[in-house]
Parts: C-alpha cells; structure tokens; sequence
C-alpha cells in the first residue's frame, strides 16, 4: 500500500503570467488554498481596460466551482468592457500589520489571489440565476432564499460576469518581521498586530417594524469571525 499522500484533486498550475517571481516560497499551489481565499473575502477588485486606459474597481463577487462571478448594472462600464476580454480580478486578506526595528522591512501579514482570464458576459438565465445567489451567499449567507427574489426588469438591468479560476495564483505572508540581526540589538519594539474583520450588532432599518425579529443567519453574520491569526 502506497504511504504517499493523496494528490490533490486540483492544483494550480502556472502560467508564465501567474508565476511568482519575487519571494517565491510564499506562493501557494493547491487551488484549495485559492478557493479558500476567495471563500473567506468579500471585495475583489477588477481591473480591465476601458476606453484604452486600465481601471481597476472594488465589487462584490461569488464563487461556483472553478469559476468567478461578478455582477453589476447592465451599465456597468466595467463589466461591459470586460466582457469577452482578458481581466485580472485580485482578492486580498488582511491578516495582519508586521512592525519591524527597520523601516524597509514593515510588511503586511495577507492571503492574497490574482486571477487572470478571460471574461465572458454570462446570457443564460440558470447560470446567471446561479451567479446571482453565489453573489449574494457570499455577502450574506442566507439572504437568498430569505428575500424576495429578483423581478424580470431587475434581472433585465443585472450584467453577469464569469472568469474561469484555471490561471491564477495564491500569495501569503505569515509570521513577524524579518530583521537583519544587526537591528534586532537596537531595542526597539518589533512584531504583528493582527487584523481581522469583524461585524457589530445588526442595525434594523428604521422603518422595520418592531415586531420583525432579526433572523438566526443575520445574527450568525454578526458573529461571524473572518480570521484568528496564527
Ligand atoms: C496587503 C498586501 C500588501 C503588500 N504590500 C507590498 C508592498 O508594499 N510592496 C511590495 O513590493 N509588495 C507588496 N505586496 C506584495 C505584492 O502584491 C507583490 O506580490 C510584490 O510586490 C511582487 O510584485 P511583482 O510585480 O514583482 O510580482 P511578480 O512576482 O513578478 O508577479 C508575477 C505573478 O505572480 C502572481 N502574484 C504576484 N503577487 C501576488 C500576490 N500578492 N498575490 C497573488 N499572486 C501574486 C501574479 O499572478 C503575477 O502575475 C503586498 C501584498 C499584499 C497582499
């Protein structure tokens, strides 16, 4: 019987434009570790060129499988200058501040995912039904089936936008600064104040009449603890 570990059912396999090239070891090549990212983060930032210029913007966005969801108005320029270009969408965790004795070795502690591909303007209604709650599951789990659902004219102003996962790539920094020994003598305070995301009490809206109990998943969301640094 083999003693081998099981392989991975997926694993990322770069590309020239998804390879490291600095700092290399801090490189992840299991695509469970990129679907954990986008999992645990809620803003990814798109960038595409528009009208010959880059742009790079903050939205929203869901996962299915192995592939990436974005959504937005059908005016969305964005979105429509990406449809059926090749984008870079960028998700980033922050896990910590790293303080060091030196100014150059100030560092951020992070999971970060850099997805590169091509975007196609998703036109068929299950999938962008599908996209559309992967969206919303993602900001707040629960709310799908809790809302009302989307009206025809409101589907009909929603662009989707998928980019397939196959080329990209995962970076992370863990740990306390690296100091040259020389500067771990001067006596100065160095280490990592760690950051994580964190939600209050839900707040009802104010014309919520106050018969209307907060649902247990709104509850859970506020509770909900994006990252314990380790
Ligand atoms: C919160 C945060 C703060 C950072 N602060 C700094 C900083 O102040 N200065 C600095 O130089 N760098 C910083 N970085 C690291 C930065 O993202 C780059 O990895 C680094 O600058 C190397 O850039 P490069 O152009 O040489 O990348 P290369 O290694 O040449 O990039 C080649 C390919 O590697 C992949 N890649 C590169 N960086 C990342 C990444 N972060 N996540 C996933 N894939 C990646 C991409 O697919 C890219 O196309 C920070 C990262 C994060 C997440």
């Amino acid at each position: 019987m083999s003693t081998e570990p099981p392989l991975s059912p997926r694993s990322l396999s770069p590309t020239p434009r998804s390879t490291l090239h600095r700092l290399r070891e801090r490189g992840r090549t299991d695509a469970a570790d990129l679907d954990a990212v986008l999992d645990a983060g809620l803003i990814c930032h798109l960038g595409v060129v528009v009208d010959g210029a880059p742009l790079v913007l903050p939205t929203g966005y869901g996962r299915i499988g192995e592939t990436l969801y974005l959504h937005g108005s059908s005016a969305n320029r964005s979105l429509l200058a990406a449809a059926g270009h090749e984008v870079c969408a960028t998700v980033t965790l922050l896990d910590g501040l790293v303080c060091a004795r030196s100014i150059f070795n100030h560092s951020m502690n992070y999971r970060s995912a850099v997805i590169i591909g091509p975007a196609r303007l998703v036109t068929g209604e299950p999938e962008r039904l599908g996209a559309l709650r992967a969206v919303t599951e993602q900001l707040a789990p629960g709310q799908w089936e809790y809302a009302r659902q989307p009206t025809r004219k409101e589907l009909a102003g929603t662009a989707v936008l998928a980019l397939p996962l196959a080329e990209a790539s995962v970076k992370v920094r863990s740990g306390p600064p690296h100091d040259e020994p020389a500067d771990c003598e001067s006596g100065a305070w160095a280490g990592v104040i760690p950051a994580a995301l964190t939600f209050g009490p839900p707040q009802p809206d104010p014309a919520l009449s106050p018969a209307i109990p907060v649902p247990g998943h709104i509850a859970a969301l506020a509770r909900r603890a994006y990252k314990v640094e380790g």
